[in-house]
C-alpha cells in the first residue's frame, strides 16, 4: 500500500539516496554512545533490584545512588544528580544556577539571550519573585556576532572580577542561529579559563545529549544540566532532570533542590527509577532516530527550495531542525501535518494561539506519549515573518518520515506546493 502520491514517494527515494552517507555517520555516533551507556551500566553492576524505587525519605536508595554514578560516568563528570523531582528543564537549570551563585556574584551568558523560560528565572532586581536578580545576583549577556560566533571582545569586557558563572546554551533553542558543537564549547571553555581560571562554566545541554560522540562535560565544562523529557530520558522517563559536573558544584545544586545538609541523600524515587535507567539505555539510539529524521526533513524541504537550518549536510549537535517557509499558510499546514501524522492525538487540529509569554501567536504540534516530551516528534512555530517552523524529535526515523510526507501532502492538497 502506498499512502503518499507518486511525486512524494519518488522524492522520498531520491532523498534517502542522497543522505545515505549522513545516515551511516549517525549510526557510528549511535554505536559510540550506546556502547558508552552499556559499559557504564556494567561498571556499576546495574541490577534488577536497583529499579525497585523507594518511598518516604528514600534513605539508602541504592538504585538512585547508582543512577547518579552511571550518569556521571556517561557524561565524563565527577558527579551527577538525576531526579524525578526536577519538574522541567527550566527547574533543573534554575536549581544548578541558584545552587552555585550567591548575592553579589555575576552570571554572564556568552551565547546571547538564553531560552525563553529562563528569562523569569534570571528575573529583574527586586522583582519580588525570588529570581536570581531579586536575590542580588548580577546578570549580563553578550549577544552573538552576526556570523553566529561568540563576541570575545565584549566577553572580556563584561567578565568582571565578580563573574562567578559563564552560561553557554548549546542548542539554538527557537532562534535562527547555529547550535554550538562540543568542539566549539571546548574552545569557549579554553578561552574563558584563559581570562579567569576560577570561573564556573555552565552549559544548558537541552536537546544536545548523544547527538555527538562527546558531551560538553568531557571537554572541560564544570557543570551542565538537561531535561529527562528530552534526549536522555529516551522517550521512557516520565519526568525529571539531571545535573552533572564537578562534585562540589553538583552537591551545591543538590542542597538547593532539597535542603542544605540533606542534598542528594534523600528523595523517594516513587517507582520512576526503572524508566529513568531504561530511558538512558535507549536514549543514544532514539536520539539517532530523531537526528536521522531531521536530516531527512532538511533534505526534503531543501529539494523543494526552502531554507533550512541546519542544512541536511551540516554537522549536527542537537535535535532541532528549523525550516523557513514563505508564508503563514505554509507554516500552519506544516505544523498541522506533523500533528496529523502522530500516533497519539492525530485527530486534533492545532491552531495558532496567544501563548502567555510570547509576543506572536504560536502554533504547536505535539502528539506525544509523554506530555511535552520533545524527543518525540513535535513542531512549533511563532506566526511571524520570516515564518520559521522548528521541528524536533521522533522516537522512530520512520515516524519522522511519515510526519514530513504527511505535512508535504497537506501542503500539496492546499495548493501550496
Ligand atoms: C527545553 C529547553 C529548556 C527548558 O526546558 P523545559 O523543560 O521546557 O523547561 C531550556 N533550554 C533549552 C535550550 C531547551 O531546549
Amino acid at each position: 500500500m502506498t499512502i503518499f502520491s507518486e511525486r512524494l514517494t519518488t522524492m522520498q527515494t531520491q532523498v534517502e539516496e542522497l543522505i545515505t552517507g549522513r545516515i551511516h555517520a549517525i549510526d557510528r555516533i549511535v554505536d559510540a554512545n550506546q556502547w558508552k551507556v552499556i559499559r557504564a551500566f556494567q561498571q556499576y553492576q546495574v541490577s534488577d533490584f536497583h529499579f525497585a524505587g523507594s518511598t518516604g525519605y528514600g534513605y539508602n536508595d541504592r538504585g538512585r545512588e547508582v543512577l547518579d554514578e552511571v550518569y556521571a560516568k556517561v557524561f565524563g563528570a565527577e558527579a551527577a544528580l538525576v531526579r524525578p523531582h526536577f519538574v522541567s528543564g527550566t527547574h533543573t537549570i534554575g536549581t544548578a544556577l541558584f545552587g552555585v551563585l550567591r548575592p553579589g556574584d555575576k552570571l554572564l551568558y556568552i551565547t546571547g539571550k538564553p531560552y525563553d523560560t529562563l528569562h523569569k528565572v534570571i528575573g529583574k532586581p527586586q522583582d519580588g519573585a525570588g529570581s536570581l536578580q531579586d536575590f542580588g545576583i548580577e546578570y549580563d549577556e553578550v549577544d552573538l556576532l552576526s556570523d553566529g560566533g561568540v563576541d570575545w571582545e565584549l566577553v572580556r569586557e563584561r567578565m568582571t572580577p565578580n563573574t562567578k558563572v559563564i552560561g553557554i546554551q548549546r542548542s539554538r533553542g527557537y532562534s535562527w542561529r547555529s547550535s554550538f558543537t562540543v568542539a566549539e564549547i571546548g574552545e569557549m571553555v579554553r578561552r574563558v579559563k584563559e581570562i579567569n581560571p576560577a570561573v564556573i562554566v555552565f552549559v544548558d545541554n537541552c536537546y544536545g545529549e548523544f547527538t555527538e560522540m562527546q558531551e560538553p562535560t568531557e571537554v572541560g565544562v564544570d557543570m551542565m544540566a538537561g531535561s529527562l523529557i528530552k534526549n536522555p530520558g529516551g522517550g521512557i522517563a516520565e519526568t525529571g532532570g539531571y545535573i552533572v559536573g564537578r562534585r562540589d558544584l553538583v552537591e551545591k545544586a543538590a542542597y538547593r533542590l532539597t535542603a542544605p545538609g540533606i542534598g542528594g541523600e534523600v528523595g523517594a524515587m516513587l517507582g520512576t527509577t526503572r524508566a529513568i535507567y531504561q530511558g538512558l539505555f535507549l536514549a543514544p539510539t532514539l536520539v539517532g532516530q530523531a537526528v536521522k529524521g531531521s536530516v531527512f526533513a532538511a533534505a526534503m524541504f531543501e529539494q523543494l527550495g526552502f531554507i533550512t537550518k541546519p542544512s541536511w549536510n551540516d554537522p549536527r549537535t542537537d535535535l532541532i531542525q528549523a525550516i523557513q517557509f514563505t508564508s503563514a499558510d505554509h507554516l500552519i499546514r506544516f505544523v498541522q501535518g506533523i500533528q496529523l501524522a502522530a500516533a497519539v492525538d492525530s485527530h486534533v487540529v492545532p491552531e495558532p494561539w496567544d501563548m502567555p509569554g510570547y509576543e506572536h501567536p504560536v502554533i504547536m504540534a505535539a502528539g506525544t506519549f509523554i506530555q511535552g516530551g520533545s524527543l518525540e516528534l513535535s513542531a512549533d512555530a511563532p506566526i511571524r515573518e520570516p515564518y520559521i517552523a522548528y521541528m524536533q524529535g521522533g522516537l522512530t526515523y520512520s515516524h519522522v518520515k511519515f510526519g514530513v510526507l504527511t505535512a508535504l501532502d497537506q501542503m500539496i492538497n492546499s495548493h501550496l506546493l
